[in-house]
């Protein structure tokens, strides 16, 4: 796990077949946060293993495999997600949007809306713990396929998670990172961090590791999807003078090709 600064725990938790699910920690307060449910058991053993309570839950989009195993877990946990999206969430006990700041774990907290994947889809950052939790928007070397959202959007989104600092831990949904970076290869051969990169990834998976979460900083040097209006990237491409919104619609239709 990348270091954090902060008082708060992150732990990182396996679930279905390629799922993350987080928990934040405070020991001060004794606060947990949960970050998506996609299935309860894992969470309730890694929870009682801590013995930790839940006080918050933060369902970042509605995807079943976000918020299936939202009900044992609830307890008397406030549950929080997008005001966008609350009509297909379940019950909410706080609906939040864009902009808005809240206190969660002891710790202050930012909302992002990060639509792209999901329109409404939700990203948490704690900048005292540089931890932010992306799911299905940013993830590591890769982003989330555009189910509903256009790629301008999507690229709006990625570029507010980039202008987070570099050393901000990201906290996404899925193991893809293998696929990503056989992917991103395809778009720049010659980056040699992603190339370095993609050798640790792979070395990672064939230890059972998991390859999230991984640094801000690393990600705006080698996934692909946070570098549609990089020179060198664009270049790679043939598409030296085109708009960024473009190159990235071009990454993305490719990547779903792959
Ligand atoms: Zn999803
Ligand atoms: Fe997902």
């Amino acid at each position: 796990m990348p270091e954090t600064n902060a008082a708060l725990e992150l732990v990182t938790i396996p679930c279905l077949a390629d799922n993350y699910a987080y928990l934040l920690h405070n020991a001060a307060t004794g606060d947990t946060v949960l970050v998506d449910a996609p299935e309860a058991a894992p969470i309730q053993a890694a929870l009682e293993t801590r013995g930790w309570t839940l006080t918050d839950i933060i369902l970042t989009h509605h995807h079943f495999d976000h918020v299936d195993g939202l009900e044992p877990l609830r307890g008397s946990a406030r549950v929080i997600g997008a005001t966008q999206d609350a009509d297909r969430l379940p019950p909410l006990d706080l609906a939040v949007a864009e902009g808005e700041t809240l206190t969660i774990c002891g710790e202050t907290a930012h909302v992002y809306d990060v639509s792209g994947h999901t329109i409404g889809h939700i990203a948490i950052h704690f900048p005292s713990s540089r931890v932010v939790f992306t799911a299905d928007s940013l993830m590591a070397l890769g982003c989330g396929r555009l189910f509903e959202g256009t790629p301008a959007q999507m690229w709006d989104s990625l570029q507010k998670l980039r202008a987070l600092p570099d050393e901000t831990c990201v906290c996404s949904g899925h193991e893809y990172t293998e696929t990503n970076a056989a992917f991103a290869l395809t778009i720049e051969p010659e980056n040699s961090d992603l190339i370095s990169r993609a050798q640790d990834v792979s070395a990672a998976r064939s230890n059972g590791q998991a390859t999230v979460p991984s640094m801000l900083g690393v990600e705006k040097r080698t996934n692909p999807f946070l570098r549609a209006d990089n020179a060198d990237l664009k270049a790679a491409l043939g598409m030296a003078e085109a708009d960024p919104v473009d190159v990235f619609a071009h990454i993305r239709k490719k990547r779903d090709n792959f």
